[in-house]
């Protein structure tokens, strides 16, 4: 992480060989396991994920620890971080009055030049540590393209292009977001009028500037390269695209890696990193926040319909304005949402086998409120911003549990309660047992009434069979097996391109 010579160091990593741990945290206290029934052998993935062909997650090992104390004698307000008064008074109209940790530490060091690796727990306001800096800057210059935000998803991508389009309003920002599944010739007209911010997907931007080598000179001058959820886009499939992002940025720049999860890689990059490099880290890798009520409930084999009707049947009564139901793979994602649907209940679902288009208009549906429940798969379980959102519910319990982090972060964000709960049948223990370790937790049961749950088990079951149906008749099974055989030859060329 380098001032000089940035791309280097990324492109010397190895991928993580395992998902777990590489050594044992001593910072963690051991806690006594609660009586749970006993785990039953090799808890495979649910159905779909195991061969993986059908998950939109991607996973990374992670590290565990305990929170590190606030400094004390950080500055206490936006002006006191030393950024312009523009900005501070941008702020203030957003309603953030006081900078929070991850920006108290973090801004001072980025207006004084250096590159920032942040990490900080899931709704924190890390967005605005990176973002404000920038802005200063384009306040005292403003040409394009100055700062390139590089992150994982498409939905991301657009909710971060919008959070800097509010902050950087009175400087008549142009921001343009390059997203896989929408228009790349308007994209690449776009990226040629040199917007001052791009805020793209690893794939997408490369993509343009393959296409349109010309398109590299718009960057000959960007001071900025950030990568939001860092972790995610540098253990992922991503290193041919950031390969070209990086040949086409100057040498000279800063480069702010931000996320909610560490990792093998991550801490690599840090230790490779110059003397011109500040780091914080509000605790030592993982972490939820202390205002969410982490439970899970024991299901029985066939009960998930039922035990998630009955949950959102009690939304209203709980107070709970809106819930994200996460699933493991997209068949289970549109068989929800085909199931809610039967069932009368209002629902959307957010999965990587829809249209763009689609996509967006169902997170756009459920963040108006017009819709109350999104059903997802690790596609929506970073980093979007949703205020009303009360509950999680882990339909299928993530095998990793750095997903973990990132899904139940979708609620209890900026100081306020959530509540998540895991389903977990008899072969999911063991994984409910490795996030609780990596979370430094146990969680409490979440009590239901069994005669409520079991109260519409004739209309759930018949349901379900409906909806088992119309996944089969509008080609949603022949699009899961496609993805299936699709994964299988790409991961056969690989390994004859390997050998
Ligand atoms: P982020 O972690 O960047 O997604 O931010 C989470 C939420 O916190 C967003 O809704 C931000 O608008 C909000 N936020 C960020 N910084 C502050 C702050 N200093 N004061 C109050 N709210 C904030």
């Amino acid at each position: 992480m380098e001032v000089d010579g940035e791309a280097r160091p990324f492109l010397v990593f190895s991928k993580p060989k395992s998902n777990r741990r590489a050594e044992p945290q001593a910072q963690v206290q051991a806690q006594p396991k609660p009586a749970r029934p006993d785990p039953a052998p090799a808890p495979a993935a649910e159905t779909d994920s195991s061969s993986g062909s059908d998950s939109d997650s991607e996973p990374t090992p992670t590290e565990n620890g305990e929170p590190c104390q606030a400094d004390a004698a950080a500055p206490a307000s936006f002006a006191d971080l030393g950024l312009s008064e523009w900005l501070v008074d941008v702020c203030s109209s957003l309603g953030m009055r006081r900078p929070t940790d991850v920006q108290r530490r973090c801004i001072p060091r980025a207006l004084a030049g250096e590159n920032v690796l942040g990490i900080a727990e899931t709704g924190s306001g890390k967005t605005a540590a990176f973002a404000l800096p920038i802005l200063h800057r384009l306040g005292e210059d403003p040409f394009g393209v100055a700062a390139l935000v590089v992150t994982p998803t498409r939905e991301l991508a657009a909710q971060l292009a919008e959070q800097f389009r509010a902050l950087g309003s009175p400087l008549g920002l142009r921001c343009l977001a390059a997203i896989g599944g929408f228009d790349s010739l308007a994209q690449a007209k776009g990226l040629s009028r040199r917007p001052h911010v791009v805020v793209a997907t690893p794939g997408r931007i490369a993509t343009l500037i393959n296409n349109d080598p010309d398109l590299a000179k718009v960057f000959a001058r960007t001071k900025f390269l950030v990568l939001d959820e860092a972790d995610r886009v540098i253990d992922s499939n991503f290193e041919e695209d950031l390969k070209v992002i990086f040949d086409c940025l100057p040498k000279k720049r800063q480069t702010f890696l931000f996320s909610a999860t560490m990792s093998e890689n991550l801490r690599s990059l840090l230790e490779l990193s110059g003397d011109n490099s500040y780091f914080f880290e509000a605790y030592e890798g993982f972490k939820t926040v202390e205002t969410l009520k982490q439970k899970y409930i024991h299901i029985p084999p066939d009960g998930k319909e039922l035990h998630l009707m009955y949950l959102l049947s009690k939304m209203k009564e709980d107070n709970i304005r809106s819930a994200i139901v996460f699933v493991s793979t997209c068949r289970t994602c549109q068989y929800l949402d085909f199931l809610l649907e039967e069932l009368g209940r209002s629902a959307v679902s957010l999965h990587s086998h829809k249209a763009q288009s689609r996509r967006l208009s169902a997170l756009h549906r459920f963040k108006s409120g017009q819709v109350p429940v999104l059903i997802a798969t690790d596609v929506a379980s970073r980093g979007l911003d949703i205020q009303t959102v009360d509950l999680v519910i882990n339909y299928d319990i993530p095998r990793f549990p750095r997903d973990y982090i990132h899904r139940v972060g979708r609620t209890a964000r900026a100081t306020r309660g959530g509540l998540s709960i895991s389903f977990v049948t008899q072969r999911d223990i063991c994984l409910l047992h490795e996030v609780e370790d990596d979370v430094g937790k146990r969680f409490d049961a979440y009590e239901c009434d069994d005669k409520e749950v079991t109260k519409d088990i004739t209309k759930v079951f018949k349901a379900r069979r409906l909806a088992n149906m119309r996944m089969a008749d509008e080609g949603h099974e022949d699009k899961v097996q496609d993805r299936k055989d699709q994964k299988k030859r790409d991961q056969a060329r690989k390994r004859k391109h390997e050998e």
